[in-house]
């Protein structure tokens, strides 16, 4: 197995750490997860990311249950419209998620989407900013945060969440949001680190990689890993679980983080959260098992 010491953690704003490269299980289809979680901490992961509304919180939590070491799980608030949003429905979303999960204590508790920036939202926050000073949760944050909603929960609350997990790749660099993160202290997550997999012909990354004997995902993760992100890849495939964590034995030169700075083309392959409505009947049950290589 690797060393754990390989993988570096990041200081959150609450002082708490969080491994900075971690194992993510959206579309990981229910019944196949306790195995690919497994697969991930036997390759050395100790950072797993889950949903409510992936479906699969139960086989993350039969995965870390018997594990010694400790393994940082952070799991999202599912709601899915601004009705859904509020201080008692964010904790009743958390207490479903620590019983799937089979765990009392999660490490990081999200907001999953933002929706509209109304006071709905505020209230889910302060639910978890009520769940924090329980010591249910130690971290709080958010995802598909734009600098609005920051704004907004920070300004009525006075609570500046610890990460914002947000789509971010070499095609989508996110470099506004990052700098307002930064300013913020607030930590950035990235969601599909690899684009989804679309990153990963680009001939730029190929090229670097074979000057590292490195695959273009193990280059794009390294670069996630120096420009100080948090990456949280999946895969189901236990060859490329390991190949996404082989990535702390080499180091990025200045020109090649350019030239991956180069690669920006401000454009989303996921759900845009200034638009994004959840369609009006979406239910757990709507999830989606997509194969791999599809
Ligand atoms: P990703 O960028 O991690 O890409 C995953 C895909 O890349 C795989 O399905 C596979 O096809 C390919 N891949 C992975 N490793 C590879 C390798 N070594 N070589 C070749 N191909 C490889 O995309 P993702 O799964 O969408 O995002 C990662 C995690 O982020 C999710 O699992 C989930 O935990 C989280 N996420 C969060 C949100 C959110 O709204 N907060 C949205 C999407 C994803």
């Amino acid at each position: 197995m690797n060393s754990l010491k390989q993988v570096p953690n990041i200081l959150l704003n609450d002082g708490q750490s969080i491994p900075q490269l971690g194992f993510g299980v959206f579309q990981v289809p229910p019944l196949q997860t306790a195995e690919a979680v497994s697969e991930a901490i036997a390759a050395g992961y100790r950072h797993i990311d889950t949903a409510m509304s992936y479906a699969n919180e139960k086989g993350v939590g039969e995965a870390v249950q018997n594990i010694n070491d400790e393994v940082f799980v952070s799991t999202k608030y599912f709601n899915p419209d601004d009705a859904t949003h509020g201080f008692r429905d964010a904790i009743a979303g958390f207490e479903t998620s620590s019983k799937m999960l089979g765990q009392s204590k999660i490490s990081l508790y999200l907001i999953h989407w933002p929706l509209s920036l109304n006071d709905r939202l505020v209230e889910s926050w302060k639910g978890l900013v009520e769940l924090k000073k329980s010591g249910r949760v130690p971290s709080v944050g958010v995802s598909n945060f734009e600098p609005l909603h920051l704004q907004k929960i920070i300004k009525e609350t006075g609570v500046t969440p610890s990460v914002n997990q947000i789509e971010l790749h070499p095609y989508f660099q996110q470099q506004t949001l990052r700098k307002i993160h930064a300013e913020l202290g607030v930590v950035t997550e990235a969601w599909a680190p690899l684009g989804q997999g679309k990153v990963l012909q680009d001939p730029v990354l190929i090229d670097i990689g074979k000057k590292y004997g490195k695959s273009s995902a193990q280059i794009v993760l390294r670069w996630h890993i120096q420009l100080g992100n948090v990456a949280i890849p999946k895969s189901v495939k236990p060859e490329r679980i390991r190949e996404n964590f082989d990535i702390f034995d080499f180091e990025l030169l200045p020109e090649d983080m350019m030239a991956i700075k180069q690669l920006d083309r401000g454009k989303r392959n996921g759900l845009d959260p200034n638009t994004y409505v959840f369609p009006k009947n979406y239910r757990i049950s709507g999830h989606r098992i997509a194969d791999e290589n599809s």
